[in-house]
Formats: C-alpha cells, sequence, structure tokens
C-alpha cells in the first residue's frame, strides 16, 4: 500500500522535474496521514480522499519548488493545512518556511505537524497576515486559495524584501484579477503547470514589484 504510494509520489515528483530522497518521500507520507487522520475530527481540506490528496495537494503543492530557485526565506500565507507550505519545506530543508493560518484549529494541527515530523526549517504564525512585521524581509511569498491577487499582493508587499517574488497557484489564469493588480506590480512570468495525477488546469503566477527607473541605471 505504502510503497505504490511512495512510488506514485516520487515518479510525480520527478515528471516536475524534482529529484526527492526516499527518506523525503517517507516523510510528505507521513505528512498525508497526519493531514488525514486531522480532518476526520477537524475541517482542514474539502479533498478527503487519500488517492486525490496526493494530487490534490502533495503534487499541486511540490510543482510550486523547481519555480524557487536560491532563496533562503518563505511565507505562505493562509496555509490552512500547510499547504502549499508543509510540502515546499519538506523539498527543501534549506528554506526558512513560515506558515501563516488565521484560523486557531488550523494553526493548530500546523504545530502538531512540525513537532511531529522535525521540521526544523518550519515557523508557525497563528494570525492574520495583517500582523506580520518585516523583519528581514521574504524572498518568495507563496499563495493558493487565499484570495484575489490584488489581496495577496496587498498582503505580501509589507514583508518581502525588495528583490522578493510572490508565487500565487491559480487555476485557469486569472485575466481580470491581473487587471485589478494595484500600481507598482507586474507579472514577471506565468507558468502553466501540469501536475501529474491531478487533472486540472494550473497557473503559477509570479509576480514583482516593479523597481523605480533610478534603480535599473544602478543609480
Ligand atoms: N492554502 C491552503 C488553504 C486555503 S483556504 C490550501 O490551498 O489548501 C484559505 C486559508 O487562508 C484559510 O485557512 C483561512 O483561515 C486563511 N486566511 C484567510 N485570510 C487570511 C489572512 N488575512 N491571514 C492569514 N490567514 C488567512
Amino acid at each position: 500500500m505504502k510503497s505504490d504510494e511512495a512510488l506514485r509520489l516520487a515518479r510525480g515528483a520527478r515528471a516536475l522535474g524534482l529529484v526527492l530522497a526516499d527518506a523525503q518521500v517517507a516523510r510528505l507520507l507521513d505528512y498525508l496521514d497526519a493531514l488525514e487522520r486531522w480532518n476526520r475530527v477537524v475541517n482542514l481540506t474539502a479533498v478527503r480522499e487519500r488517492g486525490k490528496m496526493l494530487g490534490a495537494h502533495l503534487l499541486d503543492s511540490l510543482a510550486v519548488v523547481p519555480h524557487l530557485a536560491a532563496i533562503s526565506r518563505l511565507s505562505d500565507l493562509g496555509s490552512g493545512a500547510g499547504l502549499p507550505g508543509i510540502p515546499i519545506a519538506l523539498a527543501r530543508p534549506d528554506v526558512r518556511v513560515r506558515l501563516v493560518e488565521a484560523r486557531e484549529k488550523k494553526a493548530r494541527f500546523l504545530r502538531h505537524v512540525v513537532r511531529d515530523l522535525a521540521l526544523t526549517n518550519v515557523e508557525v504564525f497563528a494570525g492574520r497576515a495583517e500582523a506580520l512585521r518585516a523583519e528581514h524581509g521574504e524572498d518568495v511569498v507563496v499563495a493558493r486559495a487565499l484570495g484575489r491577487l490584488a489581496e495577496i499582493v496587498r498582503l505580501a508587499a509589507p514583508i518581502l524584501a525588495p528583490h522578493g517574488r510572490v508565487l500565487a497557484m491559480k487555476g485557469h489564469l486569472p485575466q481580470d484579477e491581473l487587471r485589478e493588480l494595484p500600481a507598482g506590480w507586474r507579472l514577471a512570468a506565468v507558468h502553466r503547470i501540469e501536475v501529474p495525477d491531478l487533472r486540472a488546469e494550473r497557473h503559477l503566477l509570479v509576480l514583482e514589484q516593479s523597481r523605480p527607473v533610478a534603480d535599473e541605471n544602478g543609480a
């Protein structure tokens, strides 16, 4: 049973361009175990069927990883049950991942997983993203199913480093939401993503703050 799943997960990840160690695959499945167990009692995610969770949650989240490049700090805003933050943290132990979640019952699950899986590179912030302070500045802010793009960049702007990027995970390419982007933001890239085991249209949007002209001249 488990080994079939491990194979599916490793194959799916490889199709996304990710080579995972056996130990990483095992820990991703441990996370799925915890998610499945808690979901029976606490409403964490609408997708409850284990077979579907592998594609819809694990692989969908892992699809972001090849687009992260050399970064050291990432925040997942409105992380819910830890998606995409926890799979990212398991795939990239070198990145400090902060999971930001407003609802206490979900934050409680996140703290449980961090302890249980000994995720030393993950921090949980139980509260609203609006309450976050800048500190060092995030290299990447990622969000899945949090809200419209304008809302995501509004929440991301105060905590991003000057070079920081927003990675927004979306289904269809949201042209209407792109038109609503506030001034100073631009769409840097769009990746159409084929998630193995998930028959759904997926897009990853990369958003950046446009720099003042003086910066580009090195002034
Ligand atoms: N990213 C997860 C959860 C999506 S649901 C996934 O893709 O499965 C959106 C989550 O964002 C909810 O858990 C909600 O509690 C949280 N949320 C909404 N607004 C928020 C805010 N301003 N700050 C922090 N969390 C927020």
